[in-house]
């Protein structure tokens, strides 16, 4: 028996500008850019920061879908939402075809989007005429309020409370229901409670995470974000199944995104940190699968020391065991565990490393950046990043 299948992968999850800076390498550097893929075929893009020409420099197009379209919602006009477009490759190939969604701005009038793409490709902003866009493109201006259908996807478009506007989707497919609610600061009681109402029992809730709780509350308030304890609340109150933490700060460095999702973990089941290359499954019984690429996170070297392992298993159970280290190097290794560790959880290892001096003992503080379970022989190989 096979179920619908949803695809939701993750190019950009960093807020308000790129990072490369080398603490924000794991969870990613690049602004918001999401692709689903829907049971039937049909692909959407959620906003274009710079993550979008990463994907469009692996597009293989909307495969599998009845026609070659690709559906692109924009939620606003900050940089960070469409500064990635004059670098999207498929939009410079003739037989594409792409629609986009966004709303009619006060600032820019009619055709926003559409006065959106000139602007940022008028001299002297950029070397590249508009007309060297060969791909066809349509603009549907979405008033905030209403659904509309994509083939077998209900979409459903929301005001949330941000400087200048900004849209949340909703995205009800065959395989489940997803939620796209970045850029909003939650304490407007009328746009909250439609947040509410468009988060209501969702699968997937794609959340503003951008600062701590402290924050919202005092320097940061009115900046038009919110925090991991906010997406908390709203996913208890809709009956979200999973929370996703969305636009990290260009501040926020890996270990401090740990820490949100430690503390967001304690007050919530089902809670995972955006990064880049993430990708999500749903398979239509609320089930959320979740891939984190092994690209940037394998670099690897043959070893054989010993080591003890503790940390937390994917039903919250606290767990230690001796095993083998096979694999290492200086930012992560591969484990062999009988325990499956919760994805994005920390590990404590201690290694012990022989040297002139007899055995040492090493201790490392890992986190969890993939797992194969191996039925047949029951047990778990474990990726782990160190991050101390
Ligand atoms: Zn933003
Ligand atoms: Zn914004």
């Amino acid at each position: 028996m096979s179920f619908p299948i949803a695809k939701l992968s993750f190019w950009g999850v960093r807020g308000s500008t790129p990072t490369v800076d080398p603490a924000t390498w794991r969870y990613g550097g690049n602004t918001p850019c999401l692709e689903l893929i829907a049971p039937d075929g049909t692909q959407f893009i959620l906003d274009c920061g710079t993550g979008l020409r990463m994907l469009g420099s692996r597009w293989v197009g909307p495969n599998g879908s009845r026609t070659a379209e690709t559906h692109i919602l924009v939620t606003h006009y900050h940089w960070d939402h469409i500064q990635g477009l004059p670098f999207f490759a498929p939009l410079y190939v003739e037989n594409n075809e792409f629609h986009f969604y966004s709303f009619r701005s006060k600032f820019l009038g009619r055709d926003s989007l559409k006065q959106v793409f000139e602007a940022q490709m008028a001299l002297p902003y950029f070397p590249v005429d508009l007309s060297a866009m060969s791909a066809k493109r349509t603009f549907r201006e979405l008033a905030g309020g209403e659904s509309f259908a994509i083939r077998d996807s209900k979409i459903t478009a929301r005001w949330l409370n941000h400087p200048q506007g900004s849209l949340g989707y909703r995205f009800e497919t065959p395989a489940g229901t997803i939620v796209y609610a970045t850029d909003n600061e939650p304490g407007n009681p009328e746009l909250d409670k439609s947040l509410r109402e468009l988060a209501e029992g969702a699968d997937i809730l794609i959340n503003d995470a951008q600062y701590t709780p402290e924050q919202l509350a005092t320097t940061r308030r009115g900046w038009g974000h919110s925090s991991w304890l906010e997406g908390v609340r709203l996913a208890r109150e809709a009956g979200v199944k999973t929370l996703v933490l969305f636009h990290h700060d260009p501040d926020s460095t890996d270990r401090m995104v740990d820490n949100l999702l430690r503390q967001a973990r304690d007050q919530f089941e089902s809670v995972f940190a955006a990064s880049e290359g993430m990708v999500m499954s749903l398979d239509g019984k609320s089930h959320v699968d979740i891939h984190l690429p092994g690209t940037r996170t394998a670099l690897r070297r043959e070893a054989q020391f010993r080591a003890l392992v503790s940390g937390t298993t994917a039903d919250g159970q606290r767990f230690e065991e001796e095993t083998v280290v096979r694999d290492l190097s200086l930012q992560g290794a591969l484990i062999v565990l009988n325990h499956s560790p919760k994805l994005q959880s920390e590990l404590q290892v201690t290694m012990e490393t022989p040297g002139d001096e007899g055995v040492r003992s090493m201790r490392l503080r890992g986190y969890v950046v993939r797992i194969e379970n191996d039925k047949e022989k029951g047990h778990s190989s474990v990726g782990v990043v160190f991050t101390d």
